[in-house]
């Protein structure tokens, strides 16, 4: 009679037919590596079940982060062993999002069908042989076995555990294939009955495990009893059995994610064990939340509810990548906004960030908070980098803007450059989607001209325009022109009698506004005349119509 070890490995050999390598084999393979000491190891393992959303990006910057400031490597694995559940473009749409998120990626999928790194290939569909490994492994060991209960007998399983009010799931007495004889096993194996391939759980859910998380600190669990699938009826591996197998090859140390993993933590911890896996530590970030415009309470980010947070729909928009890192870095650690204001030149990277200081709870998406962190990232960029960064943009997005830009490098770059780069740098776009109606007069193109009802005052503007006077000579010029047309030169004065006058110098200015930018509101009125140039604003100046009273149709 054979003994149980051998009794095993017979069936190990029925289930996995074809010539497998040992787990020494992928050990050696997928060796130690060879980072300083104290080097994270962190993972992105994003299913392609839909896009990407703000929050998403969320675990994706701390693993950066982390592995930015130990010297150690960040890597993109893609979690695809639900093919049900895939979306139609689920994976070019991550590699696009991250792409465009502009974290740099070190190792793993790094573009659409492009691999890169030792530890791979990094995309679970790609790694059965790998997990079959694994499965035998446990399967020789006597902890794991084939379950041929159909989904039939496993919902009514449930049924009856409903009705006496009972944990439920496949475990204890209520796991009917746990205690099949090895032989029965084999026989139905071969018989080519269909099956999963479940683990023998040594968990007692009335002792506990103690796990330290780098978010929440010791955390005090049951241990997990339950006798979860770990192979599919197709051979593809769940996400439980699957993480833990690349997490250890890939030689992971940190592994960030959703909160939603608490649950199975047990199983997680207790499947390293049983696999001789040394875990990685973990940090279960909470979901980013969102106040819902229906009821005004918080709900979770939605991929469905939610589309303007997905990551193509802020790059849609414009938001460049740099403030979505700078926003995120501001739901990370509630003392990021003192450190920016103290730092306000620093990299981001030399924010020293800290795990335990966030939030163990939700942290809520806040559009106008992004947009106002967006617009003081803009406001700090320099006018060159604003023109290529906006060009980019516009080449994907706005066609006609781009080619405005393009035709006039030298001109479009000064256009960016009025009121940037003095202490109060002027804050007028939050994205590059907002240029086309920030900047569009500067185009003659785009302009649109108004129609004004003080032609004399252009008029005697025009006579004594200068493109070369520096702004003092413009406003002493904008003043003498003043009393000749009826208007008081000093804005205090007419506030003191007005009814002397038919406005103030800030009237004349505001007309010549008008007239060269088609605007009531601008900047700097004499540095965008300046950027016009003396063409253009003659131009503008001499084309406008006269007045068409009211009244007159
Ligand atoms: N594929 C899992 C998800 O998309 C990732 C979980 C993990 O990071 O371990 O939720």
């Amino acid at each position: 009679m054979p003994d149980a070890h051998q009794r095993a490995a017979a069936l190990a050999a029925a289930i996995f037919e074809s010539p497998l390598k040992s787990p020494a084999e992928w050990e050696k393979k997928f060796h130690p590596r060879a980072l300083p000491e104290g080097a994270a190891v962190t993972r992105f393992a994003p299913s392609p079940t839909g896009f990407l959303h703000i929050g998403n990006l969320l675990g994706a910057f701390v693993d950066r982060l982390l592995a930015d400031r130990s010297g150690g490597v960040f890597l993109l694995r893609l979690e695809d062993t639900d093919k049900k559940r895939e979306a139609e473009d689920g994976v070019s749409g991550i590699v696009r999002d991250m792409r465009d998120f502009g974290i740099g990626i070190d190792e793993g999928v790094v573009g659409f069908g492009r691999e890169k790194g030792d530890y791979g290939p990094y995309t679970q569909s790609q790694r059965k042989e790998i997990y079959h490994t694994y499965a035998k492994a446990l399967v020789e060991q006597g902890l794991a076995y084939p379950c041929f209960c159909s989904a039939g007998e496993l919902d009514a399983l449930r049924g009856t555990q409903e009705s006496e009010g009972v944990n439920k799931g496949y475990y204890g007495k209520w796991a009917k294939c746990r205690d099949l004889s090895i032989e029965e096993q084999i026989r139905r194996v071969q018989a080519g009955e269909a099956y999963t391939l479940r683990l023998r759980s040594p968990g007692d859910a009335s002792r506990k495990i103690v796990v330290q998380d780098l978010i929440r600190g010791k955390l005090e669990l049951p241990e997990y009893d339950m006798d979860v699938v770990l192979l599919k009826s197709d051979g593809i591996p769940t996400y439980n059995f699957a993480h833990v197998v690349d997490d250890h090859l890939m030689r992971v140390t940190h592994a960030v994610r959703g909160d939603e993993f608490l649950a199975t933590l047990p199983l997680h911890a207790q499947l390293f064990r049983l696999l001789g896996f040394k875990m990685p530590k973990y940090a279960h970030i909470a979901p980013m939340m969102r106040l819902d415009a229906e009821t005004g309470g918080k709900r979770k980010l939605s991929k469905r509810k939610d589309p303007e947070a997905a990551v193509s729909a802020l790059v849609r928009a414009g938001v460049p990548n740099a403030a979505l890192h700078e926003y995120l870095a501001t739901v990370l650690n509630s003392n990021f906004e003192d450190w920016r204001r103290a730092n306000p030149g620093a990299p981001l990277s030399e924010f020293p960030f800290s795990l335990k200081k966030m939030p163990p709870s939700g942290a809520l998406f806040d559009p106008q908070k992004l947009e106002d962190v967006s617009k003081t990232v803009i406001s700090r960029m320099g006018a060159e980098e604003v023109y290529e960064q906006a060009l980019a943009w516009a080449g994907a997005y706005d066609h006609e803007l781009h080619d405005l830009m393009l035709a006039d490098e030298a001109y479009t770059v000064a256009m960016f450059g009025i009121d940037r780069g003095g202490k109060k740098p002027r804050k007028d776009i939050a994205r590059w989607g907002q240029a086309r109606e920030a900047f569009s007069y500067f185009f003659d193109e785009l302009f649109e001209p108004q129609i004004t009802d003080k032609p004399e005052i252009l008029k005697a503007y025009l006579d004594i325009y200068s493109v070369d006077d520096d702004k003092d000579a413009w406003f002493a010029k904008m003043k003498s022109i003043c009393e000749g047309l009826g208007y008081c030169p000093d804005v205090k004065a007419y506030k003191a009698a007005p009814e002397q006058w038919k406005g103030h110098v800030g009237d004349v200015s505001g007309a010549i506004r008008i007239a060269v930018t088609g605007r009531a509101n601008t900047p700097d009125l004499w540095a965008v005349m300046g950027v016009l140039g003396e063409a253009r604003v003659r131009a503008r100046l001499t084309r406008l119509p006269t007045a068409v009273p009211t009244g007159c149709a």
